[in-house]
């Protein structure tokens, strides 16, 4: 689609035709309504591509372990991709919270690496066999915890863009809130592990939109007018979520499904984002983070 057919569809309030992705949303059937549900009102909303990575074990049943919960992830995208017109992709990794959560119930520590290490290498599995395209969300918890655990956190992220690296696919790290100082430390674990750092992607980011400030790597901007609006004074090298939970007893935890296409049309609308912006963000950065083609 070239610029002018964009420029006549706003005219006409069709927005729709405008690509929209949004770069971390959960679809949860047993606490929320699910994938095809989702799916239809973020494309209701003028959504297009939806990255779903998986949600954690205890939030998905009880019969759940790391592999079965990366699993369902890709059943989800499946039935969005045959039942909908939304391009929906898989980022696959166990949670770090699962590894609290396996030390809290006693197990030994270097079992629980073990265990977690074996889930990484699993996700790389998924990606390789391309079912999906990258590995997430992963990280270190954004509360506070032992030094022996958070030790631990730090080799898994590493191990785990080892994985990245060797699959050749993205990686999304959850963490705590982090700043120049925190994303300068990711890019020196992507350095060692020999992964590309526009490829390390900061889910839920503040505006750190500067070269300065995220050191190469990629922020998945939170969809809220604010940090919108303040990332899009600094350039467009970054990506849009909503971090969507899809999970009815914790309504208003996050955004909803339908932020992201309503953000980017209400910012075009207002002349603060370009089209050509729009694009970029919806379109070529995430065709290039995850190498996938969105034909669009
Ligand atoms: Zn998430």
């Amino acid at each position: 689609m070239n610029i002018l057919d964009n420029n006549r569809l706003i005219e006409e309030g069709k927005m729709e035709e405008i690509p929209i992705t949004d770069n971390h949303i959960h679809v949860d059937p047993y606490n929320g309504e699910g994938p095809v549900p989702v799916a239809e009102k973020f494309q209701r909303a003028g959504g297009n591509i939806m990255i779903i990575p998986n949600k954690p074990t205890w939030t998905v049943g009880n019969s759940c372990n790391l592999r079965t919960a990366m699993e369902m992830v890709i059943r989800y995208v499946n039935e969005i991709n045959q039942n909908t017109d939304i391009k929906a992709f898989a980022v696959v990794g166990p949670h770090p919270a699962e590894l609290t959560r396996i030390i809290k119930k006693g197990m030994e520590l270097k079992e629980a690496e073990k265990i977690m290490m074996e889930a990484m290498g699993i996700a790389g599995e998924m990606v390789i066999e391309g079912e999906a395209i990258g590995i997430g969300e992963v990280g270190r918890p954004h509360y506070e915890v032992s030094a022996d655990e958070l030790e631990i956190h730090n080799r898994l992220i590493l191990g785990a863009m080892e994985i990245a690296s060797d699959a050749d696919c993205a990686i999304q790290l959850h963490t705590e809130s982090a700043k120049a100082e925190q994303f300068q430390e990711f890019a020196k674990m992507a350095d060692d592990a020999g992964m590309e750092k526009h490829r390390v992607i900061k889910h839920f980011s503040g505006p750190f939109v500067q070269k300065d400030e995220n050191y190469g790597l990629t922020p998945s901007l939170i969809a809220t007018r604010k940090v919108v609006v303040e990332g899009l004074k600094k350039g467009n090298n970054f990506l849009m979520e909503t971090d969507y939970l899809d999970d009815s007893s914790r309504p208003g935890a996050v955004l909803g499904p339908k932020t992201v296409p309503r953000r980017t049309i209400e910012l075009i609308r207002k002349e603060i984002l370009t089209e050509e912006d729009a694009y970029k963000i919806h379109v070529e950065n995430v065709e290039k983070i995850y190498d996938i083609n969105l034909d669009f």
